[in-house]
């Protein structure tokens, strides 16, 4: 599976892409082509064009839960189908995959909604919306978890925070949006739900922004004892939290443009 980042906070001064403080990826096997989160705006769509990569044939719509600046982008992509549409272009029917929540309204810390900007109803006549709680397979390797079990304190109000995990041959590779369940929590349920306990690879936002260092320190004792051979915190974890936990775990760069590719 080849996993391209669309969107992510941070760009790099060789590629000639945007950045901004949301996150999309696009994954791609034999059998889907899967886009993980649609970013704030038309970024992700922009960056899609400069890498050459074709977004009318995407299969599945994943979204990791309904803030903004996952499904912001969303209203973009479905102005853009019903261009190709009206121009005559037939398009696949592209479901979106997203737990039973995640279109209500979210309120931040000032009562804004900073949840899907748009009407789910609006959607319908050309995405199909799968809501579900449970873990779906997408292909033979690829599984969309459902809400995630709270096992775990966690901070998130709200029950609509998912992800996705590809069984490589190494071990999982864990997808997260903002990870507001926890890390603990979404790393155990994919670890209980798929039978595997390597990590191959995490990437994804984890949800560190001003998180004190003894709450840092105690995920990254966490982290190096699950040997995660590809660790790729991005979007909503700040430098200072990517600093103390690079002294438990290498930290890998995330940009508008990295490419990876799972076996
Ligand atoms: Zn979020
Ligand atoms: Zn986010």
């Amino acid at each position: 599976m080849d996993l391209t980042v669309l969107v992510d906070n941070n760009c790099k001064i060789e590629y000639n892409l945007l950045a901004e403080p949301a996150l999309s990826f696009l994954l791609e096997n034999e059998y889907h082509k899967v886009l993980f989160d649609c970013g704030y705006s038309d970024v992700f769509i922009k960056n899609a064009y400069k890498l050459g990569l074709d977004l009318s044939d995407v299969t599945d719509i994943v979204l990791s839960h309904g803030h903004n600046d996952h499904t912001g982008g969303l209203l973009r992509l479905e102005a853009l189908y019903r261009k190709m549409m009206k121009a005559g272009i037939s398009l696949n029917l592209k479901t979106i995959f997203c737990t039973p929540n995640a279109f209500d309204i979210k309120l931040d810390t000032n009562d804004r909604n900073i949840g899907f900007p748009g009407k789910v109803e609006e959607l319908c006549d050309i995405f199909e919306v799968d809501f579900t709680d449970s873990c779906t397979w997408l292909s033979p390797k690829l599984l969309f978890l459902g809400q995630i079990p709270k096992t775990y304190d966690t901070d998130y109000k709200y029950d609509d925070d998912t992800a996705l995990v590809f069984k490589s041959e190494n071990g999982l590779v864990i997808i997260s949006g903002c990870c507001h369940i926890g890390i603990k929590n979404l790393i155990e349920y994919a670890q209980k739900v798929t039978g595997e306990k390597r990590i191959d690879t995490f990437i994804g936002g984890i949800h560190l922004v001003d998180k004190s260092e003894y709450r840092i320190r105690e995920l990254g004792i966490y982290l190096r004892n699950l040997n995660i051979n590809n660790f790729y915190p991005c979007h909503c974890c700040d430098l200072n939290a990517k600093i103390i936990l690079s002294e438990y775990i290498k930290v890998k760069e995330v940009y508008s443009g990295l490419f990876l590719s799972f076996n």
